[in-house]
């Protein structure tokens, strides 16, 4: 028999996991829109408001306000909301090895994200609606790479960190999951998803 625990839960993160989302993009149509170039308005824009956000110190209206304001712009709800959330793409291909899991382990999504993003992505994406738990960041004040939020993950998954793969694009939310005993994967694509959940047992 082997030592290493039997997984039973994994908690997988969003963008780039999930949803693709190209921030260039996004950058690109929020700079033409403000008369700047690309370059000037991610300046602007992966700043603190960009945190705040993250951590839900920010609602809709306070991230509009906060966006407009860096690009020196005034953008009513109706235009910026789907303009912020315009750089989204589903990943397909991940989905159905997602929605294979269900049942089989307890599923957690963990997410740095904001009010805006979530209420856009949450109709796009109707298995989030199947998952366990849906730790974002902006709904539990912490964020990745933070000790806090992996913990909160395992609580709702109800297990063990060595009991729980996480999965995320960012090594560095990567490593900080291994740093607390959870085992951590590098996402990259789907086929790699698959080999990985089968070195898993999954
Ligand atoms: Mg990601």
């Amino acid at each position: 028999m082997s030592a290493v625990p039997t997984v039973k839960a994994v908690l997988l993160d969003l963008g780039n996991v999930l949803v693709f989302h190209d921030n260039a993009l996004l950058f690109a149509r929020l700079a033409a829109r403000a008369g700047l170039e690309p370059r000037e308005a991610a300046r602007r824009l992966t700043g603190a408001g960009w945190t705040a956000a993250n951590r839900g110190l920010l609602d809709a209206e306070g991230i509009r306000q906060d966006v407009c304001g860096a690009l020196g712009v005034d953008l009513p709800m109706e235009e910026f909301a789907p303009l912020w959330s315009s750089h989204f793409t589903v990943h397909d291909a991940v989905l159905p090895r997602v929605e294979g899991l269900i049942g089989r382990v307890k599923l957690v999504l963990v997410s740095n994200t904001n009010a805006l993003h979530v209420a856009y992505l949450k109709p796009l994406l109707p298995l989030l609606q199947r998952f366990d738990a849906r730790v974002m960041s902006c709904e539990v004040g912490h964020v990745k790479p933070e000790p806090a939020i992996y913990r909160l993950a395992l609580e709702k998954a109800g297990c063990a960190p060595e009991e729980a793969a996480f999965f995320d694009d960012l090594p560095e939310f990567v490593d900080a999951a291994r740093a607390l005993g959870l085992r951590g994967h590098v996402f990259t694509d789907a086929p790699t998803f698959d080999s990985q959940l089968k070195s898993l047992g999954l």
